[in-house]
């Protein structure tokens, strides 16, 4: 199959002043689309054509699988954002409470994972097979796909993820992150048994999308 980028679940400005419109432009239609077009380049014409882009997540060797992993990261990335942040709810909040003991201390372990990462890399909040959460900092096109743990929320911390808008700055990156995090995502994704479907290979999900 051919990956296709899937439209931001947004518009580009939707997220200013905390994203601006030229860095999100910037990061889905020149970095995310980049990591989908080489997929499609390497698997062309291989056995892995056909597959999804979770099994090449699961399943394919560097450098596919970093290829494939920043593309599936991204789209889970711009999908855990929005302008109506809300809050958690629910079994997501009483989860919360029982590992971190509130939102704010949350907010601390996982931005100080994300501030304190060396490099470029990713922060995550996942979920283990009993539903107790965790933040864990994984380095370049880590994912927990791959390295285990049910992605709740991302949070990309990569150089391109934030240097239009704020330099070096990351931990600005980070304030103005809590600002738009979805927290209906993060409670979805909770709620789900399998992990969020990347969209990039589903016509139907990008034609009703777009
Ligand atoms: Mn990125």
């Amino acid at each position: 199959m051919t990956f296709r980028l899937p439209p931001l679940p947004y518009a580009a400005d939707a997220l200013e002043p905390h994203i601006s419109s030229a860095t999100l432009r910037e990061h889905h239609e020149q970095h995310h689309r980049g990591y989908l077009d080489k997929v499609n380049r390497d698997v062309r014409g291989t056995s892995r054509a056909d597959w999804t882009l979770e099994r090449l997540v699961e399943s394919a060797r560097s450098p596919l699988l970093e290829q494939a992993a920043q593309a599936w990261n991204h789209e889970f990335y711009f999908a855990g954002l929005s302008p109506r942040s809300g809050r958690p709810r629910g079994a997501l909040a009483d989860a919360i409470d029982a590992a971190f003991g509130d939102v704010a201390a949350l907010r601390r372990e996982f931005t100080e994972a994300a501030v304190g990462h060396f490099g470029s890399g990713w922060a995550w909040l996942v979920a283990d097979a009993r539903g107790r959460l965790a933040v864990r900092a994984l380095h370049d096109a880590g994912t927990p796909l791959r390295e285990g743990g049910r992605p709740l929320l991302a949070c990309d911390v990569w150089e391109h993820a934030y240097y239009l808008d704020r330099k070096h700055d990351r931990a600005a990156y980070l304030r103005a992150f809590w600002r738009i995090v979805d927290w209906e995502f993060v409670g979805e994704n909770y709620a789900r048994t399998e992990p969020f479907a990347s969209r990039a290979s589903d016509p139907v999900a990008l034609r009703d999308a777009s």
